[in-house]
């Protein structure tokens, strides 16, 4: 009795506190413009949690009420699964509960899922310029979705995802108990760290274990167009790039501009570069294993892991590093991602093809990111995350737009397409693998009834692969009814198969 009236006067004010918060919390976090149009369902209620409690009480009272609840850390999901829904909703927004506690001691920090990668970036500075976290690269990323999904960034290659370096989580689960690793058990743990939470619970918070960074590192960018090789050039680093020693990461970037020379489009290669150590170190190894590339001391620029997060995120030369708190994303724009691996090298006449086919879309932009290394060492069930050895590298396409409207989205919506259909002959195959991170609903959608085992092996085989039945069985264990559920969530076992 005393429990539920308390779950009922906690509700009672989350939701008079969410009323008040609602419409301009929305929108704020709504990260993809292409989410933000009148049509667009809006949700019921946004409950701004601020307490543990708050969760147990907003899971009860949804399951009471068969409510659809969508959880919400840092809203970048590619498809707005965390804030948009065909069925009528409310959003657990997660965005106070954002504590970080770092003990350089143990070299381990508790963070909760509302914080940001940036912030998270920021508190392990302030204590240590030679620890780091391997994450992604966009400073308002949220660590909910982000951590829960796999996470990478360009410490992968040394150190491997963010869920590689994640060693205990609290949870509330489906029947609002608060969990951590142990009282979880290991399966649990597994599957939030890279299946996706969302279907499993409601994180409250993930333990990580910091990794250990050099005084100085090294970027770069260079380019190259075609009229400069970049055919060449990015053949060859097909070649070398997961073979690289795993303190060099080179992401490759392919986009159509205007030739300096001719003024015809043409496509432009860039390579990124992060380097776990001094320029002269950096050179000397790039001279042995991939002197096409014409890398030069002057294209080099040593600085701390820190400023290389900023550096990263493009932001100007002298930023103060307490830009990484802030969580106003640099730009807000319409857009569309969709993700591949590639396990062999394009051949040369299949990237002219590419190319060629690039120029006639001028839109999307392929980013590669580079393999091997510490992802080659894990094996593929050691975390939901299954594309770890074989792989050359994963490929993002990438469409932005500006323009507002269903008609302009699906005009850059089919470019996305199409590039990726061109893309068909050169990519893994059966199955044609994707990252979950890079949400991506053209892979399926589950609508949560009767064929929802079904449904969900569709993109569940792509994002999974040979982990995904063991994702299913874990589900049905912990969460038989499916309260936690979305547009591409893990399905329980139908009851032919139990
Ligand atoms: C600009 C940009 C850059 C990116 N760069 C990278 C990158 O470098 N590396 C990379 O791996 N990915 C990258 N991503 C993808 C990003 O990691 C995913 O979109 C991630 O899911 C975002 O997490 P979020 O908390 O911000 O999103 P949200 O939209 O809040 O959540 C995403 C998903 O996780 C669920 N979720 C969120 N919080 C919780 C929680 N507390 N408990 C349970 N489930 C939860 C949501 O319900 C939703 O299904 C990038 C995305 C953007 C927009």
């Amino acid at each position: 009795m005393t429990t539920s009236i308390s779950v009922i006067v906690s509700l009672l004010s989350i939701f008079i506190q969410s009323v008040s918060l609602a419409s301009s919390s929305d929108s704020s976090y709504i990260r993809n413009l292409r989410f933000n149009e009148s049509t667009n369902r809006k949700p019921l209620l946004i409950i701004t949690a601020i307490h543990e409690s708050h969760i147990q009480a907003a899971i009860i009272c949804a399951k009471t009420q068969g409510l659809q609840m969508k959880i919400r850390s840092g809203g970048h999901d590619y498809e707005g699964v965390s804030y948009v829904s065909e069925v009528p909703f409310f959003i657990l927004d997660m965005f106070n509960l954002r504590s970080i506690n770092v003990s350089i001691e143990d070299e381990t920090a508790w963070v909760q899922a509302g914080a940001t990668l940036g912030e998270v970036y920021y508190r392990i500075y302030e204590k240590s310029n030679t620890h780091g976290f391997p994450a992604g690269v966009c400073p308002t990323v949220g660590v909910g979705g982000h951590f829960s999904g796999g996470g990478y960034g360009n410490m992968m290659r040394k150190y491997g995802l963010s869920v590689d370096n994640i060693i205990d989580a609290l949870l509330v689960d489906v029947n609002g108990q608060l969990l951590n690793r142990q009282t979880m058990g290991e399966d649990l743990f597994w599957a939030i760290t890279g299946g996706g939470a969302s279907s499993y619970g409601v994180v409250l918070a993930y333990k990580i274990k910091l990794v250990r960074v050099p005084e100085t590192v090294t970027v770069f960018r260079v380019e190259r167009t075609l009229e400069e090789n970049a055919t060449d050039i990015v053949y060859r680093w097909q070649q070398v790039a997961d073979k690289l020693h795993e303190d060099i990461f080179i992401r490759m970037i392919i986009d159509v501009v205007n030739s300096s020379q001719s003024g015809e489009k043409t496509i432009r290669a860039s390579f990124f570069a992060l380097f776990l150590g001094d320029s002269q170190r950096l050179l000397s190894l790039m001279n042995q294993s991939f002197p096409e590339l014409g890398l030069k001391q002057t294209d080099c620029v040593e600085m701390s892991w820190v400023e290389s997060v900023l550096y990263w995120t493009s932001f100007p030369t002298g930023t103060p590093v307490n830009i990484l708190l802030s969580r106003v994303p640099q730009v807000l724009t319409h857009l569309k991602r969709k993700s591949d691996y590639l396990k062999e090298p394009i051949p040369k006449d299949g990237l002219k093809y590419i190319f060629e086919r690039m120029i006639e879309l001028e839109t999307p932009v392929l980013t590669f990111n580079p393999y091997g290394g510490r992802m080659s060492e894990i094996p593929e069930s050691a975390k939901p995350f299954p594309h770890r050895a074989g792989n050359i590298c994963k490929i993002q396409y990438a469409t932005n737009w500006n323009e507002d409207g269903i008609e302009a989205s699906n005009h850059y919506l089919n470019l996305t397409k199409m590039l990726y259909a061109y893309m068909t002959p050169f990519v893994s195959k059966f199955p044609r693998e994707a990252f979950l991170n890079y949400r991506d609903l053209d892979l399926g959608i589950n609508h949560n009834g009767p064929n929802s085992y079904v449904e969900g092996a569709f993109y569940g085989n792509k994002y999974f692969k040979g982990n995904y039945n063991r994702l299913v069985q874990v589900k049905t264990k912990v969460d038989p009814d499916n309260f936690f559920r979305n547009e591409q969530s893990i399905p329980t076992l139908p009851s032919w198969r139990k």
